[in-house]
């Protein structure tokens, strides 16, 4: 059996909570450590014929109020940064927190998630910046958690990377 460690890093509310339950949808849940601003799920996913199970880090949003523990990170052999995609400061904080990511865990794969697809009337990240954000080397999705788009794909292709 494969074990990985995911982790979900964003602004407070941008739906890391709500992609994963989403994305896990009644299966187990492991435990909830609220004091430590941590809940950990798994779910195993069929990479080919492997079976990988995800240890998957919702971790606390970053804001104002709390800064996240970046050792938290320690040992994740990959993680998802979520944006809401009616919010452009969510992104800025995004890079950042990629920033320091990768102090952490090293140049591990991740994907750049912009939640909140389905909020087509606010949106507020045009073409061109997610363009440039491609240029720049991200691999950028469009999600959303709330009408089940994209959440499973982006899911299964980060843990394929993380095969690698
Ligand atoms: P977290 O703080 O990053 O874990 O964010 P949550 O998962 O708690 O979500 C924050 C708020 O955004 C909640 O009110 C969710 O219902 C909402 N939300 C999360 N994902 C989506 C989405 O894809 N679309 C919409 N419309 N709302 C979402
Ligand atoms: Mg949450």
């Amino acid at each position: 059996m494969i074990r990985k460690k995911l982790c979900l890093l964003g602004t407070s509310a941008v739906g890391k909570t709500s992609l994963v339950r989403r994305f896990v949808r009644g299966m187990f849940s492991d435990e909830y450590l609220t004091t430590l601003g941590v809940k950990i799920d798994k779910k195993a996913v069929m990479i080919g014929d492997v079976r990988v199970e995800l240890l998957v880090w919702d971790l606390n949003g970053e804001d104002a109020f709390q800064k996240l523990q970046m050792s938290y990170l320690r040992g994740a052999g990959g993680y998802f940064l979520v944006v809401d995609g009616t919010r452009p400061t969510t992104l800025d904080h995004a890079l950042d927190l990629h920033e320091r990511a990768q102090a952490v865990t090293g140049p591990v794969p991740y994907l750049l998630l912009l939640n909140k697809g389905d909020l087509v009337t606010e949106w507020s990240l045009d073409d061109a910046r997610v363009q440039a954000l491609e240029a720049a080397g991200h691999d950028v999705r469009r999600t959303s958690a709330k009408v089940d788009d994209g959440v499973e794909g982006a899911f299964h292709d980060l843990a394929a990377r993380m095969l690698g």
